[in-house]
């Protein structure tokens, strides 16, 4: 989280926040900060989860809120983060749970590689967590090393059910789609938008794998690419990272992030039993790869692909309905506003919350577009689901489809799939961001020009572009766009229209209009439903409207805002449409600080 979202937050140390007096910050997650305080009545040490007023006023974060006390209202269980409480003060939620003074598994795993004992034992916790849960009808979703808080003696408990999906549901939750941690996103959940208990199995398995090695067993520098290699690339190895590791316990990985997910473990437990037998040297039944997954690793071996062979390679584009406008959002309406979550930093990804990277990302290279198309041939042939269709750069993949996965076989089938007569490519052209415009980015649109709304917002619902930060938004078809961004406040901080973005991609750099000292910002929203051609900011002792401020060709749609660098001073305003009707006249007005101007019919 950025200094920037802090400063908004404020620190909470000191305060009371009714029973609770607040001791100190433990940690910030992506939408919130978590202090460490004390009940007084009972005299009690609890963890208090507080959402930053910066984001009071969002609905999207106030449901996830809400709907993480629903969640864990229904799930009691010893190895389920018990909430004691839950209240509202001067119109900020917070959540009351119990401390756990062991830190998160994810810190544990920082430390260092775990030894055996330790592993099997916190697995079996997890794993009775996680069934519990699975049996009411809740699957966690987000499940990954972070979200496994530790008690003084180190035993683990399961946290963080914001995202949780109910699929029997008596608690009422909206929202679907893709959500979860790139790191741990299970193939078909990132393909298919599939949730299943088995995902949660498959992110356990990806949990094993760092618990063996300190590391993923997945890279790549951004979402999308991590997806991929879910898809794509062959279960590692954990033992050829940890000398220590037994042969069997490799096999109990590779079972538990099975490409099929009808391979992987029936529950967790079953998978913890697995383990356990593995790491005892007592018999564990082994999974065959399938013939794809033997495939995978045939190929990873330098052997010959030929799977692959027949796979066209040239990339092709994206319908164009793949960028179909949204409804036109009004500015100042309140649309989703983000968590403070940094743009994804994948090597150590997630689309949700990680700790910001303090260095700006290296420049990645440029993926081929040969590549590209062998890897979704790979993944059609892997998941045999609908195109791998990107959407924006949290990388959404195509809606779910009701093609079913690959029939499971446990063991090499001995005729391949047919070949695909077409493969589409999975990605288009890149956008790169980078914001320098000393603020947030919370909202970014990529509009085809010749639409005359914004459509939707590209950065998704829980990222922000610090500044200084980059971001690539990729699976861009390529067009003519007008490109937009916005601050979290949704004020414009730049606008660039006309853009050709070919399949070579594009680099737009975000400034701030109004950085330089000695000037104001004036904000020109259109609530109107004209389209603005002309405006003038004047000096009042003007006795003209002199040129237009608006440099020619560029518009105000309804719905659209601008920004102006102006000095502090009088000014006298006036917008007129684009057939010169002057609809909007606003004089003398004093303008000393960033200035706001409404247009409305
Ligand atoms: P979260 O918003 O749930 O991701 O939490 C942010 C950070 O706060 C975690 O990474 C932990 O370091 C800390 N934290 C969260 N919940 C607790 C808790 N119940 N007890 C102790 N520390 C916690």
């Amino acid at each position: 989280m950025s200094d920037e979202h802090a400063e908004i937050q404020g620190d909470l140390s000191g305060k009371t926040l009714g029973q609770y007096e607040i001791i100190r910050p433990l940690g910030k997650g992506g939408m919130a900060t978590v202090y460490l305080a004390r009940q007084a009545s009972i005299g009690r040490t609890v963890a208090i989860k507080v959402m930053p007023a910066y984001f009071m006023h969002d609905p999207s974060f106030l449901q996830r809120f809400e709907r993480e006390v629903q969640v864990i209202a229904r799930l009691q269980h010893p190895r389920i983060l018990p909430v004691f409480d839950y209240g509202e003060i001067e119109g900020r939620p917070f959540i009351v749970m119990a401390y756990m003074s062991g830190g998160t598994l994810s810190d544990r795993i920082k430390e260092g590689k775990l030894p055996l004992d330790e592993i099997v034992r916190l697995v079996e916790q997890i794993a009775e967590g996680l069934d519990h849960a699975h049996k009411k009808g809740i699957i966690h979703r987000d499940f990954k090393p972070s979200n496994v808080l530790l008690d003084e003696n180190g035993n683990a408990y399961l946290a963080d059910f914001g995202i949780a999906k109910v699929t029997e549901s008596t608690v009422q939750l909206t929202g679907s789609g893709i959500v979860g941690t790139p790191a741990y996103m299970a193939p078909e959940m990132a393909n298919q938008g599939l949730v299943t208990p088995a995902i949660d199995i498959y992110a356990l398995g990806i949990t094993l794998y760092e618990m063996l090695t300190g590391e993923y067993p997945y890279h790549g520098d951004t979402p999308l690419r991590v997806m991929m290699a879910h898809a794509t690339e062959p279960v590692p190895d954990p033992c050829e990272k940890n000398p220590e590791c037994p042969p069997a316990v490799a096999a109990v990985v590779r079972r538990a992030m099975a490409k099929n997910p009808e391979e992987r473990y029936a529950t967790a437990q079953e998978m913890a039993a697995a383990l356990r037998a593995a790491v005892e040297g007592r018999a564990v039944e082994t999974v065959e790869p399938t013939m794809l997954e033997a495939t995978l690793m045939e190929a990873d071996e330098g052997g010959e692909p030929t799977l692959l062979e027949s796979a066209p390679a040239e990339a092709s584009t994206l319908p164009p309905t793949a960028e179909a406008p949204a409804a036109r959002r009004p500015a100042g309406a309140p649309t989703a506003r983000r968590a403070a979550t940094p743009p994804p930093h994948y090597t150590s990804p997630s689309v949700e919350a990680q700790p910001a990277p303090a260095a700006r990302p290296k420049k990645r290279k440029k993926f081929p577009v040969a590549l590209v198309g062998i890897a979704g041939a790979i993944l059609l042939l892997v998941l045999c689901g609908g195109g791998f269709m990107l959407l924006g750069g949290a990388a959404l993949l195509a809606p779910p489809t009701p093609t079913p996965l690959p029939t499971p076989t446990l063991r090499p089938t001995p005729t391949p799939p047919p070949p695909p007569t077409s493969v589409p490519a999975p990605v288009g052209a890149e956008l790169r961001l980078e914001n320098r415009s000393g603020r947030p980015v919370c909202y970014v649109n990529v509009s085809p020009s010749t639409d005359d709304t914004w459509g939707p917002d590209r950065l998704g619902p829980s990222t922000v572009i610090a500044d200084g930060e980059d971001y690539l938004l990729t699976g861009i078809e390529p067009n003519t766009y007008d490109l937009r961004a916005l601050d979290c406040d949704q004020n414009e901080i730049a606008s660039r229209f006309g853009v050709a973005i070919n399949m070579a991609g594009f680099t737009w750099t975000i400034t701030s209009q109004a950085a330089e000292p000695g000037t104001v910002s004036l904000t020109v929203v259109n609530d109107s439903s004209y389209v603005i051609c002309y405006v003038y900011i004047s000096p009042t002792t003007d006795t003209t409207w002199g040129a237009s401020d608006l440099p020619e060709g560029l518009s105000i749609r309804p719905g659209q805002q601008r920004s102006f660098t102006i000095e502090p001073g009088d000014w006298d305003l006036r917008a007129e449409t684009c057939d010169q009707q002057t609809y909007w006249e606003r004089l003398g007005n004093s303008i000393s600080g960033d200035f706001e101007w409404t247009l409305t019919d």
